[in-house]
């Protein structure tokens, strides 16, 4: 199937065309048809399917088709798409605009973390499509920055992380700017009760298209595991990375100390390597992940929600440094190498301690990942194993506290990662603001952008630091 197929006019064609794209992914061929002819979709598709250009497409080519109607004053926002994370937000812009063109439209993307006034300047020259994390979003709203009512098509993209990361309150606040009648695209990895009840209230008769998990299916992504002692991780990863000269490699920690432990560690055995976690000003992680992409450094640390949803053209290799605890996440790492066209290399160093962790992991992917024995390296049998900090032992621990409202139990129900999950969060979504960086810290429970009081108050004290 070319893209001809699908009904896109020339303008967007052609920009597709300068993408290099030459067929559209399984996603695209679904849900392209489905948007153009204006129905609700509910789509499970993770990233790295193609799921972007999926909604992209087919929404600017709605909205250009009937921009004459707007051109005259100010241009209202028309399309909104929510994200979960600033880099997805801004990964998702970076694809309106290279889709747009060629076309009469305007996009914007907006999030927290940076100054908010060159967002609101913005705003006020009209805006076609907005592109944002929910909290800023929802900050602009409350400074009369912009107005929702005129939206016509609303997009959720990985609503599954959005409520993971505690922001149904926001999302809901969201929807009730929208005016009633407008179409709905719902895109999500997983679809637990919680996205399945957001749904049904949510889209109007949908039309449902998924794609098989790139992860389990994919063969385009080499999995190994290779067990080590726990304190010969990093000896090991640095003698990979020389051995096989890897240039650009993304290594997974549980923790934001561990991430920047092992960067530094790195760096001191002469690897370059940078570390991206929610305790990171957003600066230095889009630094640090615009280094990794242009191969100025060669390792990128970083935890699971600092990942989510990065798009790295082509890149070769993945590792977890320590498994995840939820084993969903480790599909979500892998799904970062061996994207689209490419291929990749996803390895795992395991210590005694992660057994368990990895047993758990081979039931979700159905398979036995293949044991690599590096000589050298083979763990010592007498080191027994431990409880894993925090770990996935403590599940239903007193922990509970600092978690999502979002999170499935039994899912995410582990203390160790609620953790640093909890100030990821608050990260992602950007609650910090410049000029006023400890106001928000630590005053928000679990990041959930203030659920449960008025978004206005929540500005006072964040302008306002005792
Ligand atoms: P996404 O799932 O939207 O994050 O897309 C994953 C990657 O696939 C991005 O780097 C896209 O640029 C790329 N991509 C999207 N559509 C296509 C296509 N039809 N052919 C090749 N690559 C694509």
């Amino acid at each position: 199937m070319s893209f001809d197929s699908l009904g896109l006019n020339a303008d967007i064609l052609r920009a597709v065309a300068e993408q290099g794209y030459n067929q559209p992914t399984p996603i695209q061929q679904q849900a392209i048809p489905v948007v153009l002819a204006g129905r609700d979709l509910m789509a499970s598709a993770q990233t790295g399917t193609g799921k972007t250009a999926g909604f992209t497409l087919p929404l600017l080519q709605l909205l250009s088709s009937s921009t004459a109607q707007h051109s005259k004053g100010r241009r209202p926002i028309r399309a909104l798409i929510l994200t979960p994370t600033r880099e997805l937000a801004a990964q998702v812009g970076e694809n309106v605009q290279a889709y747009s063109k060629y076309l009469d439209l305007r996009s914007l993307v907006v999030f927290g973390g940076v100054s908010i006034n060159p967002q609101m300047m913005k705003l006020r020259g009209g805006v076609d499509v907005l592109v944002a994390t929910p909290g800023r979003l929802l900050d602009l709203e409350h400074q009369n920055a912009l107005d929702l009512s005129q939206v016509e098509i609303l997009v959720l993209d990985e609503a599954d992380r959005m409520l993971d990361m505690g922001f149904i309150h926001d999302i809901r606040r969201v929807l009730a700017r929208l005016p009633a009648k407008r179409q709905n695209l719902l895109f999500s990895a997983t679809f637990s009760d919680e996205i399945k009840d957001l749904a049904v209230k949510l889209l109007h008769n949908p039309e449902q298209v998924s794609v098989a998990r790139r992860n389990t299916a994919s063969e385009q992504i080499t999995q190994h595991v290779h067990f080590v002692d726990k304190k010969r991780k990093r000896e090991l990863l640095s003698f990979l990375i020389g051995r096989d000269n890897w240039q650009q490699v993304l290594v997974f920690t549980r923790t934001k100390h561990g991430a920047n432990h092992l960067a530094e560690q790195l760096n001191k055995d002469g690897i370059t390597a940078a570390a991206i976690h929610g305790n990171k000003s957003q600066g230095a992680r889009t630094r640090a992940l615009s280094d990794f992409k242009q191969n100025n450094i060669r390792v990128l640390v970083a935890t699971d929600i600092a990942a989510r949803g990065i798009d790295i053209s082509e890149l070769p290799h993945v590792v977890n440094y320590e498994l995840p605890n939820v084993p969903e996440d480790y599909v979500h790492r892998i799904g970062r190498t061996g994207r689209a066209a490419a291929t990749g290399e996803a390895l795992s160093l395991v210590c005694v301690d992660e057994h368990k962790l990895l047993r758990d992991i081979e039931r979700v992917l159905k398979r036995e990942i293949p044991r690599i024995a590096i000589a050298g390296y083979e763990p010592d049998p007498s080191i027994k194993a431990e409880p894993i900090q925090n770990g996935r032992q403590q599940r239903g621990g007193g922990n509970g506290g600092s978690r999502g409202r979002g999170a499935p139990q039994g899912q995410r129900g582990n203390g160790e990662r609620s953790q640093p999950a909890a100030g990821e969060r608050r990260q992602a979504e950007g609650q910090r603001r410049q000029g006023a960086p400890g106001a928000a810290r630590g005053t928000r429970p679990e990041g959930r952008s203030a659920a449960g009081e008025p978004r206005n108050k929540t500005r006072q004290r964040r302008a306002n630091p005792a």
